[in-house]
């Protein structure tokens, strides 16, 4: 069984802690860089990037993961997760890990519709699609070679994507009942 870190400095953290519980995956929550040491994955979750990037670095965090990333551990960004470790922004702030090689916009579903709800086919999931709550939700505008895209909204913007032991999702399965993308998490992290 995997050992899951929850970065627990700003965000919904507990709520994706709330998931591993109903999936009875050991977790920690993760608030100083000395305990990503022993982790099989870690989650980002969603909040605001700007802040968590500012925190992490407060912290020392940006090195630390990246290392543990090297070393295998796996990554799951959610929302502001996602922004916090992409490649690329077009947006000036926060200045992102570049962990994964994605582009992504910022709020990119426009002010009028900054959150919205839908089902969407997720391609490693089977079964019903997921439910998946978008708030003032980043996407991803670009993709490197290695980046599988797992989902994407109707008009093909991707909002699942892949690259080898990253995940990263626009929208918030830790809102949901439905723990098939913890689930995927955990096994990707005990790969
Ligand atoms: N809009 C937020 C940001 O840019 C992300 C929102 C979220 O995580 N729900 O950081």
């Amino acid at each position: 069984m995997p050992k899951i870190g929850v970065l627990a400095i700003q965000g919904d953290f507990l709520e994706h802690g709330k998931m591993l519980d109903a999936i009875s995956i050991d977790w920690s929550e993760v608030r100083l860089p000395d305990q990503l040491e022993g982790l099989d994955g870690l989650i980002i979750p969603g909040g605001e990037s700007t802040t968590i990037v500012q925190l992490m670095d407060i912290y020392g965090f940006r090195d630390a993961i990246k290392r543990r990333s090297s070393e295998g551990m796996a990554v799951w960004g959610t929302c502001a997760g996602m922004i916090v470790i992409a490649r690329k922004l077009l947006d000036r702030r926060p200045e992102p890990l570049g962990l994964m090689n994605i582009e992504v916009s910022r709020n990119a579903f426009g002010r009028q519709v900054d959150s919205f709800e839908t089902d969407i086919q997720v391609s490693s999931i089977e079964g019903d699609p997921i439910h998946a709550i978008f708030i003032r939700a980043p996407v991803v505008t670009n993709v490197g070679p290695e980046v599988e895209i797992i989902a994407e909204v109707e008009d093909g913007k991707p909002v699942a994507v892949k690259q080898g032991k990253l995940m990263a999702t626009s929208f918030h399965p830790e809102l949901t009942d439905d723990t098939r993308l913890h689930e995927l998490f955990c096994r990707l992290s005990s790969s």
